[in-house]
């Protein structure tokens, strides 16, 4: 019987095979090492196995397997694993690529675990058009928030193509953007500072209408006027949002902050 597609596990799958090349081609995954998260029936993961040094792919769903049995057969280089990506401790020993046609529903925090996770270089990535928005968009502009200038400051983001609902079975809500992120090498903040730049971004984006002296009030024991007087220091007016703020404005004023 054929597979009925699971909307809670976000199964919108491919067919199309000059697609899937392309993805494939511009992911630049010839011989190296490749990590798929939801290979789903296989279409984009054989051509993965025919190109990559090998692949590892998750997928949760395990009555799939009947589709993806035959391809794990056919390439030496490929194995299925069946877990919830999310929920798997990953230790990559050598470095590694993401490429993924990924579950709308978990879309970012499977980039949080590609920025976390150690050794993973690139991910190329199929997700919805609204969040490529969020993570490309520049200060001032709607779509720009604490995700934008995490994912800009830690990587290199390319929009490689867009691909309309319809080449999905079943079509989506939304039209999607295919977007390559690498990792940049040239990170301006060693670890610790690392740590506290994102607390401070994401706590001056808490409420993106409020000033950002109200939003980093949140930080315990702040004294608002201290807030004020830092910033006032530092060249900024103390009306201004994080909207505003550049990725180096956050540098600056994160690596700065004692209060
Ligand atoms: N790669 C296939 C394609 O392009 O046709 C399927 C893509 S479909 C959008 C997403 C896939 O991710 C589904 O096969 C789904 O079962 C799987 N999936 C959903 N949540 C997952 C999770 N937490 N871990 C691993 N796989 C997951």
């Amino acid at each position: 019987m054929a597979h009925q597609a699971k909307k809670r596990f976000g199964q919108n799958f491919l067919t199309d095979k000059n697609l899937l090349e392309k993805i494939v081609r511009l992911s630049k995954i010839k011989s190296l090492h490749v990590i798929e998260i939801g290979p789903g029936q296989g279409a984009l993961t054989s051509f993965l196995a025919r190109d990559a040094k090998d692949v590892i792919a998750y997928e949760i769903d395990y009555s799939l397997k009947k589709y993806l049995d035959p391809l794990e057969n056919k390439f030496d280089n490929l194995n299925i694993v069946y877990e919830d990506f999310m929920k798997i401790e990953l230790d990559i020993k050598e470095v590694s690529h993401i490429v993924a046609n990924v579950p709308y529903y978990i879309t970012t925090p499977i980039i949080f675990k590609f920025l976390e996770t150690e050794n993973i270089q690139t991910a190329t990535m199929m997700i919805q058009k609204e969040v490529a928005d969020r993570l490309n968009a520049t200060p001032n502009q709607k779509a720009y928030n604490s995700l934008s200038v995490l994912i800009q400051y830690y990587t290199k983001i390319e929009k490689l193509m867009q691909v309309n609902r319809h080449m999905f079975h079943p079509a989506p809500n939304v039209d999607s953007i295919v977007i390559r992120m690498e990792k940049r090498t040239d990170r301006l903040l060693d670890e610790n500072e690392e740590k506290k730049f994102i607390d401070f971004v994401k706590r001056s984006f808490t409420q993106k209408r409020k000033t950002l002296v109200n939003n980093l009030s949140t930080y315990p024991n702040v004294i608002k006027q201290d807030i004020i007087n830092y910033l006032n220091d530092l060249g900024y007016d103390e009306r201004i949002r994080a909207e505003q703020l550049t990725i180096d404005d956050f540098i600056k004023l994160s690596k700065g902050w004692t209060l």
